[in-house]
């Protein structure tokens, strides 16, 4: 193919090779699309989240890097609702140091100025491997060794990495979120080892912020069944739509076979949805919503009906989620989730969502 001319619509996920014109044409048109729709966008940059009716609800970004805060500030959101840490550990031959780690999490904590910010602790394994992490092979890797296990079994990497965030916390408000939570006891034993690390900086007369926040990604089948015994022991919950997804419909997000049946649109996952912000607005903690689904205008009117009041999706999604918010008013957003909720196939809640866009 060397020499022809390529387009990739970023939109649909299409390449293509050597187009006729009126592809071209059509592609071209697109393009001017995007761009004004964009303008438009950034009109919105100042303003707050708020519903039709006056309500006001927070939209975050995530982030993977701290390059990333760039597109953070650049597209106005309020904080941080998901920093996926794994990327100090990937793509290098050796174990970050606490110091590389604690200078990363204070750019970021000291570029968003007081805004909040929720690091995840590592969440490795799977199909996230580290050489020099040595994980074993597994016949069936996302129900392995990952994520939170890791952490709780390998006890020194996951101390560095919390004394890492906690002397991190006297510059700006950090979270920390575990990942992959399954039991409360891993909740427990999370907190447990944050407790231990804050009292060796104690000791040590470093300076932190003796409350940080200790929360949990709700992400998996477990995490949902026993939301309202871990609502009582957290101090927020970040539905993580791309791995309860999956969990919950047994169903691979990266195998194409199976693509059909994955949808956060499936009765099965929004009852798992609704249930986990049940539990958690009835203990008083907050709940955001970090997977891909956040960023989704189908699931918005759903998600505000259900008492979501925290949406944190990828940078360039913040202006549209604004916007997509002012469209609806909670009254409005009820009916929708009623009519849903009463549904039993997602053919059927998706063709009736897409009539309301
Ligand atoms: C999720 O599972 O929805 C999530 C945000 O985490 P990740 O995509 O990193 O697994
Ligand atoms: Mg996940």
């Amino acid at each position: 193919y060397h020499g022809i001319d390529a387009v990739v619509d970023g939109l649909d996920g299409k390449l293509y090779l050597d187009p006729e014109e009126t592809v071209l044409a059509e592609l071209v048109q697109k393009k001017e699309a995007c761009g004004r729709e964009r303008a438009e966008l950034e009109k919105l940059i100042g303003l707050d989240n708020v519903t039709r009716d006056g309500r006001k609800i927070n939209v975050y970004a995530n982030i993977g890097s701290p390059e990333d805060v760039d597109k953070v500030l650049l597209n106005d959101a309020g904080g941080i609702g998901l920093f996926r840490s794994e990327f100090l550990y990937l793509g290098r031959e050796d174990y970050p140091s606490e110091e590389e780690q604690f200078e990363i999490y204070k750019e970021v904590l000291s570029r968003m100025e007081g805004k909040k910010v929720i690091i995840r602790t590592l969440d490795i394994g799977a199909d996230k491997q580290v050489d020099y992490f040595k994980l074993p092979k597994e016949e069936n890797p996302a129900m392995g060794y990952r994520a939170i296990r890791i952490c709780l079994d390998r006890i020194d990497v996951f101390k560095t990495q919390l004394r890492a965030i906690v002397r991190a916390s006297a510059f700006g408000d950090v979270r920390i979120m575990f990942p992959l939570i399954t039991a409360v006891e891993e909740l427990r034993e999370g907190k447990a080892l944050v407790e231990e690390v804050k009292a060796e900086l104690r000791e040590q007369g470093v300076e932190f912020n003796e409350n940080i926040p200790v929360g949990i990604m709700t992400e998996t089948s477990a995490a949902v069944m026993i939301a309202d015994i871990l609502a009582k022991e957290s101090d927020f919950f970040s539905i993580g739509t791309n791995d309860l997804t999956g969990y919950t419909m047994a169903c691979d997000r990266g195998n194409d076979d199976v693509a059909y049946l994955y949808s956060p649109l499936q009765p099965s996952v929004l009852r798992g949805i609704k249930y986990i912000i049940d539990c958690a607005n009835k203990n008083n903690i907050s709940v955001g919503m970090c997977g891909e689904a956040a960023a989704n205008p189908m699931m918005v009117p759903l998600l505000m009906s259900f008492g979501l009041t925290e949406f944190s999706v990828s940078a360039p999604s913040v202006l549209k989620v604004r916007k997509t918010i002012s469209a609806w008013s909670k009254a409005e957003a009820d009916k929708v989730a009623e009519k849903v909720l009463a549904m039993t196939t997602e053919k059927e809640i998706s063709d009736y969502l897409k009539t309301l866009l």
